[in-house]
């Protein structure tokens, strides 16, 4: 599993994220922002106390936020169709709680990015700080290309704060007759021949084309 490190190196590499929250009203909310540091706690944002952000983050206590790392350039292939370069998204969910300004304070001596927040909230005191500390994501990595691997797609899910979590893909049930039909259809290169064939779910895309082109009704997703 990830460690809270590699979660915040990884958003914090991507720069600006997507940060949905419900808005009160039976709908969501998306803006751009980021998380300007992390402890054992959880991963850390900032608004402003006038913002509906803020008092959507109040109201719910709830937080989605996911961003993509990849070359922003297209490249296409001599049948016109778009190449693309290695990359990798980062999503998490969760709940989130709002920090005293002596427990931001605290965190200061100890942590840069504490520091620089303490810096900005002399300038702009509207500022509240927040941490997202009971959540679940997925690093979703993919070379569809095959650059730097074998395979397309690598799949990282985990949990901090007493949250679960699913592992990503689909199964394949005991009532696999082992035709093979559904090797041919993936090109994840997710699954594995035997009696009964299986799914890498860390590969797996969960695209559907073997839940579709079973005879035998084996290959299900994981809630069936
Ligand atoms: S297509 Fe269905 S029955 Fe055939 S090998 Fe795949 S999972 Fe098993
Ligand atoms: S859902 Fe798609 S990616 Fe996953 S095992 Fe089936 S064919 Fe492969």
């Amino acid at each position: 599993m990830l460690t809270m490190k590699e979660v915040f190196d990884r958003f914090d590499e991507i720069g600006c994220c997507s940060f949905a929250t419900p808005d009160g009203h039976g709908g969501v909310e998306a803006r751009i922002a980021h998380f300007f540091a992390y402890d054992d706690e959880g991963l850390y944002l900032r608004t402003m106390d006038v913002k509906p952000f803020y008092r959507q983050l109040k109201q719910s206590g709830r937080l989605a936020v996911n961003g993509e790392r990849t070359e922003a350039k297209v490249v296409f292939d001599e049948n016109n169709l778009p190449l693309f370069k290695p990359g990798y998204q980062m999503r998490v969910a969760g709940e989130v709680r709002e920090l005293s300004m002596a427990e931001v304070e605290a965190k200061a001596p100890h942590d840069r990015n504490f520091n620089v927040a303490v810096y900005d909230i002399a300038k702009y005191p509207e500022t509240r700080v927040f941490v997202l500390h009971r959540f679940h994501g997925e690093l979703y990595d993919y070379d569809y290309a095959m650059v730097n691997r074998d395979h397309k797609l690598h799949r990282e899910r985990f949990a901090f704060g007493g949250d679960a979590y699913e592992e990503p893909g689909l199964r394949i049930t005991d009532d696999c007759i082992a035709c093979g039909t559904c090797l041919a259809g993936c090109s994840f290169k997710a699954i594995v021949p035997g009696e009964p064939y299986a799914i890498l779910g860390e590969r797996c895309d969960e695209c559907g084309n073997c839940y579709h082109a079973c005879p035998a009704g084996a290959a299900v997703s994981k809630g069936e």
